[in-house]
This record gives C-alpha cells, structure tokens and sequence, in this order.
C-alpha cells in the first residue's frame, strides 16, 4: 500500500551504494569512436593520460556493468548521501492534480548541487596516480565549487578558469571556491597562450566556458605531468558517477511503494539526468519496466531538439576530443540565460545515442515559464531551485496538468539537481518582470554548423 500521507523516503546510511552503474554494459545501441581534434583518428589511451589519470580512463571506455566505488570516495559520500526523496505534497494539491510528484534532492550536498558525486571519485583517483593539482573551468561556479571541497579533502591544489563575466557577476561563488582552498582566475587570463591570444585580439573579452576549457586543459597539458585537468560532466566516466542517485532513488520509491511512469530530469551536458535515470534505463531495458525517460533543455540551447547527431569538437579551441552527439555547433555561443550550467552546445555522447535510438525523451522549456515553475515550487514546497533544476520542475508540474486533464493517476519523478541560492539576482529580475524568453538562435545555430569537423566514419 502506498503511504498516502508520507513526504520524505530517507534511507540509512548503510544503503549508500556500493556500486557505480555502467550503462554501457546494457546498450542496445554500439558505442561511438572517440576522436583525436587535430587528426581526425580514433585516440590512444597516451593521447587522454596527459589529461586523466588511468583509472578514469579506464572506466571512461569500460563495459563492466557495476564499478565498486572506492571506501574512501564512500567515506565522503557520507557527509551527504543518501539524499532525500520527497512527494511533493503541497504542489500537488496547488495543481490539484490526480499525479503523485516525487523529486531526488542532489541540493542537499554541501556545494549545493549533484557535481559532488562525480568531483569526489576524480578527486581521489587522481590522488591515487600521483596528481599534484587539477585544472578545470566553471561557468556559474557550481562545478568550480564542488571540485574545490573534493580537492581539498585530498590534498590536492585546483586551479580553476572561471568565465570572466560570470567572476564579475557572481562573486560569492568565488568566495566559496576560495574558501575550500581553490585558486581562481578570471578567464582569459594572461597564465595561458590560449588566453594571451584571446586578449590581444579583446583586452575586454567576457570570456567564454570554451575559452575557459581551453586555457585549463593547456594548463593541464604543458605541466610535464604534475597538474591533470578534470571536466565535470558530459563523459561516461562522470554520468557514471552520477548514477548513485538512481540507485538511490530506485530502493526509495520501493519505500513509497510506487515506480515512476516518468523520470525526468533538466541536461546540460547530461550528468544529473543520466544519473538519476540510466539505472531506470536498466530496469526498462532488462526488467521490463517501462518508465518514460524525459531530458529537458532550455529553449535558448535546444542541442537535442533542435540541434544534428553528428561528429563534433568538445570546445571553442578544438582541443578537446571530438565525439559523436548531439550539436548546435563547436562555435555556437548560446544567449545568456539565467541557467548558465545549461549553456553547452553539445551532449553527453551516451545521452545522445539513446536519444538518437528512441529509447530517452527530449523537451526543450522557454525561460519564462522555467521562473514561473521555480516559484510556485518554492512558494509551496520551501526550496528555491537552481534555474537549472526548474526546467525539470517545469516539465514535472507539465506532465502532472496533463496527467489531471486526461483524469490519470500518474507517477513522476523529477531530478532536484540543486538549490538557487546563488542565483537570487535570477530571480530578482523575473520578479521584477526584466527576464524575457531568450529566442532560439536560428542564425547563429546556422553559421555554426557549417563548421563541423568532416568525419568519414572509421570502420
Ligand atoms: C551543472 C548543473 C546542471 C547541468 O549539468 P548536467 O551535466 O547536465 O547535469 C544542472 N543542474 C545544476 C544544479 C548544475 O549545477
């Protein structure tokens, strides 16, 4: 029996996961080559070890379909997982809806969103390989801040390049970076040849999270081995992480006594859906469970919706690997929107296949509504949630209006990927009526796809 009045699923910590879930175990769909961004070819393990140690390597082309997580990555695990499961009680009855809403709170953790999982692990093995320090960019500062307590829990020294606008505009998300120990600088910096050209050309570049990607992995590469650089979303190794969530959130809706119908979540390069609904994929794919699985992108960078399945470069600078998924093009720069960790031209190579397969969902929500969402969530259940998380709670409370329009019980659940306390000058402008709905860049998406690598699919 369903516990109809019971709002938080806790589980004990003895129930934290033991084991990561590797996807690629259960794909129906082959994976897709790896390329190297000046020739083309497939990569050698010596082309990525100048930028990751081998244990990450390693899981990042594994097809074993468990990974045990380190007891030590367990350890700090602890200070914040299991994190909570809870129906959304008070939204419901606001959208006087038949659905039951259930939401997996990654917030919970002590850098505020689901990038912890997946900063712990790289953290540690890089420790374990002998890294000195990490080098990595941030946009917002959410993936800055949640590499910052991991490397400081390790011991280890983090460079971070964070977006030179976003270091002007949010100046608290420096502070937390600073006070777990990290160093940051506003890209483009004068410490990089990447950023030196950038600068010459515009002293008064704003920066952008490709140039940011390029000066941390040039710093990365010309360390003679000291430094490793480290992305916090967008490769196998890091949804793998992620997927501690689903594990987790499967045994809590057990607790609930319901399964999802859908399992939704918000992609920016596609961490924290993945990890919320790649072990739901496993129980479609092998138990016979049939969950809807819904990706929702913003409207103002629609990779999935609107964008090509195709062979592309991972940055601005062509210095990352080229992969297959979906793309608005490597030089796409998206409009400002507030949900800055949602500004990535491509996907997760693995999200896009099974997109691509028909076996997961994409949606693309408008601004607008996302702040509309966001509020009415806040106003009935207390969180404020990151204007990346709102665009999953859009689609939740969507799919609860039409579960009440078609008169159906419907179960939903929705990945909270983190809070928006750092984001309140967001929501200052939507409450005073100055965010407007970014229009989709048909222009801009156009005169960038014309610049994708030309790939002849090796065999
Ligand atoms: C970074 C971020 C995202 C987007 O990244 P994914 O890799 O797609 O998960 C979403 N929500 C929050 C709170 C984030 O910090």
């Amino acid at each position: 029996m369903t516990n109809q009045t019971q709002t938080r699923f806790l589980l004990n910590e003895s129930d934290l996961p033991k084991f990561w879930y590797n996807v690629m175990a259960d794909s129906p769909v082959a994976p897709t080559p790896v390329l190297r961004p000046d020739t083309l070819e497939p990569v050698t393990p010596d082309f990525l070890s100048v930028l990751f140690p081998m244990d990450l390597i390693l899981q990042e082309v594994s097809h074993e379909r468990y990974i045990e997580i380190p007891e030590e990555v367990r350890e700090i695990y602890k200070l914040y997982r299991p994190t909570p499961l809870q129906r959304a009680h008070r939204l419901e009855k606001a959208l006087d809806t038949p659905a039951h809403i259930y939401s997996k709170y990654e917030g919970a953790s002590p850098a505020g969103t689901h990038k912890l999982n997946t900063a712990i692990p790289q953290a540690f093995y890089n420790k374990k390989a002998g890294t000195k320090a990490l080098t990595t960019e941030t946009g917002a500062g959410q993936w800055g801040s949640a590499l910052a307590l991991a490397c400081n829990f390790f011991g280890l020294d983090l460079e971070v390049y964070m977006v030179k606008v976003s270091y002007q505009q949010k100046p608290y998300r420096r502070v937390m970076m600073e006070t777990y120990g990290a160093q940051v600088f506003a890209s483009p910096t004068d410490r990089t040849n990447n950023g030196r050209a950038v600068l010459k050309a515009d002293p008064n570049s704003p920066g952008s999270l490709g140039i940011a990607i390029s000066e941390a992995v040039e710093v990365a590469a010309t360390s003679g081995g000291k430094k490793k650089y480290s992305l916090g979303s967008v490769l196998n190794h890091v949804l793998m992480h992620q997927t501690v969530i689903g594990e987790e959130a499967l045994k809590q809706m057990d607790l609930a006594n319901e399964y999802p119908d859908v399992v939704i979540g918000c992609v920016g390069g596609g961490s924290n859906f993945s990890g919320l609904a790649y072990p739901f994929l496993r129980e479609n794919l092998k138990n016979g469970r049939r969950a809807r699985l819904v990706a929702v992108e913003p409207s103002a960078t629609p990779s999935i919706t609107k964008g090509v399945y195709a062979f592309d470069y991972g940055d601005t600078a062509k210095m990352a690997p080229v992969v297959k998924m979906y793309t608005l093009g490597h030089g796409f720069i998206p409009p400002s929107i507030h949900a800055g960790g949602l500004r990535y031209h491509g996907m997760a190579p693995s999200l896009s296949a099974f997109c691509d397969a028909g076996l997961i969902e994409a949606i693309a929500v408008k601004q607008k509504p996302t702040f509309e969402a966001a509020v009415q969530f806040a106003r009935t259940e207390g969180i404020i949630p990151a204007p990346e998380s709102a665009h999953a709670i859009r689609a939740a409370m969507d799919e609860a209006l039409d579960a009440k329009k078609k008169g159906e019980k419907r179960v939903i659940l929705f990945n909270l990927s983190g809070h928006g306390h750092f984001d309140l000058s967001a929501y200052e402008a939507f409450l005073n009526g100055k965010l407007e709905d970014a229009e989709y860049p048909v222009e801009a998406v156009k005169a960038a796809m014309a610049d994708l690598p030309k790939v002849s699919m090796p065999a």
